[in-house]
């Protein structure tokens, strides 16, 4: 299979396609197909199969083909909201999210804890697409009321067992609260404990299952 039979916007193509990447790997081409059908999904993966791929290029290509929104202060509203347990993977995410949709007229930030709150908030406030966080920074600048988490549309949890790990169930939780019940979502894991289940199956409808 090459990437050309995904159907993916041109636009996502050509950023592909300057990556250097021939042909999907396995997870991008169960994976992708699916998520752009507006599935949600459990995916089983571990960091270095290209699952970053698999889910930001039809994240992508899905908010390309709907309307955005607004947010509480006329910018963007956020529309799509990538969960990881680390501020490395939140920065990789994001990284990809900037090089795959650098054709698209699409905002994206990544916020995470240990840093200053002011730039992150200034930035979320101009106006998001897509954010990429870390699950406590994200409540923080929430429960300080600027977070308008009311247009997500596109939910991924990233490393799921390592945010378990990391003792960010209740977090990831409470944030999973403040999101419209109408989305997609996204769960990818390396390992499925029966916590991780749990939480999948508290989160995702009619889910759509890879493995590689
Ligand atoms: P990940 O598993 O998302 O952390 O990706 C692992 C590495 O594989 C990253 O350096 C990606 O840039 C690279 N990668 C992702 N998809 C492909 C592909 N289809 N062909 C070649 N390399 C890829």
């Amino acid at each position: 299979m090459n990437f050309e039979e995904l159907k993916l916007a041109p636009a996502i193509l050509k950023a592909v396609r300057e990556q250097g990447y021939e042909t999907p790997t396995a997870i991008q081409e169960q994976a992708i197909p699916l998520i752009l059908q507006g599935n949600d999904l459990l995916g089983g993966a571990q960091t270095g199969t290209g699952k970053t791929a698999a889910f930001t290029l039809p994240l992508l290509h899905n908010l390309t083909m709907r309307r955005s929104a607004q947010n509480k202060w006329g910018g963007n509203g956020i529309r799509a909201l990538v969960l990881t347990p680390t501020r490395e993977l939140a920065a990789q995410v994001e990284e990809s999210v900037r090089n795959y949709g650098k054709y698209l007229q699409l905002e994206s930030t990544v916020i995470f804890g240990g840093v200053g709150m002011n730039p992150q908030i200034a930035r979320v406030k101009k106006g998001v697409d897509i954010l990429v966080a870390t699950p406590g920074r994200l409540l923080d600048l929430q429960q300080q009321g600027f977070m308008d988490l009311s247009q997500v549309q596109m939910l991924v949890l990233d490393e799921a067992d390592r945010m378990l790990d990391m003792g960010f169930i209740h977090d990831v939780k409470k944030v999973l609260a403040l999101l419209p019940k109408d989305k997609q979502s996204l769960l990818f894991s390396a390992t499925f404990s029966d916590e991780i289940r749990a939480l999948a199956e508290g989160l995702l409808k009619n889910p759509q299952s890879v493995q590689v």
